[in-house]
């Protein structure tokens, strides 16, 4: 029996699915996989080359085998894109702005899919990053759509309230009432967007939820954790 563990983890802008599947994966000695930073990738990609983000066929081909390299450390998360590091660029309010419209491209989904549920498999080989322990990998649809097959399930939820005053703070450094409202967009207009193709508010079957808010992150990741082992018992 193979001991490769995969850990899915989905949920919405906000809930800190991210940071907290980073820390689990490292928890666990695992490679962790940031789906929505290949489709902050592919944006990043469609802009640079002034493509109209509207035009779903021409966004298609132009995803199609473009030169992502995703690195799966969770100390060191890295992007680059034809040699160029995207890490930061690909996280600038103009493509937080503008990545539903390629995230809502079903044509993109199918690419981008197909590469992680890849890279997901690849966590199983012993030359890769974890090994062959495994992997973290987090997304709106990666419990549902790319890893229903995942040996842990975990839809990571919060209030909208928490959500807000969460990416308030990390954007702008405090959760003021204006800071809340400028951040609004990013968390609540994206997500109503990419509702529209994915469903990511209410678990699956066999998906564990999660609601973080009113907990810490270390409280969250500890969740988790202990999801982890009620699902697949303690690790080696
Ligand atoms: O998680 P993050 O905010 O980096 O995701 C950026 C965007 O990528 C999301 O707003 C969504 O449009 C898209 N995304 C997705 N499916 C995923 C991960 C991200 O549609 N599995």
């Amino acid at each position: 029996m193979s001991t490769t563990l995969v850990v899915a983890i989905d949920g919405p802008s906000g809930s800190g699915k991210s940071s907290v599947s980073r820390a689990v994966a490292s928890a666990l000695e695992l490679a962790y996989l940031d789906t929505g930073a290949m489709y902050r990738a592919a944006t990043w990609w469609c802009v640079q080359q002034g493509l109209d983000l509207t035009d779903a066929a021409a966004v298609a081909a132009a995803v199609d085998g473009f030169p992502l390299v995703i690195g799966t450390d969770p100390a060191h998360p890295s992007v680059h894109v034809g040699g160029v590091d995207v890490h930061e660029a690909i996280r600038s309010t103009q493509i937080t702005a503008v990545v539903s419209a390629i995230a809502t491209n079903l044509e993109v989904r199918e690419l981008l899919g197909n590469l992680q549920r890849s890279l997901i498999a690849a966590s199983g080989e012993s030359d890769s990053f974890s090994q062959g322990r495994g992997i973290v990998a987090e997304g709106r649809d990666i419990t549902t759509v790319i890893a229903p097959d995942a040996d842990v399930r975990v839809l990571l939820t919060a209030s909208e309230a928490a959500r807000l005053a969460r990416r308030a703070r990390d954007v702008h450094g405090t959760d003021d009432a204006a800071a809340v409202e400028a951040t609004r967009d990013q968390v609540l207009r994206r997500d109503a967007d990419d509702s529209t193709v994915v469903q990511f508010h209410v678990a699956a079957d066999g998906v564990v939820t999660i609601d973080s808010s009113h907990m810490n992150f270390e409280e969250t990741v500890q969740a988790v954790l202990e999801v982890v082992e009620a699902e697949v018992g303690p690790r080696p």
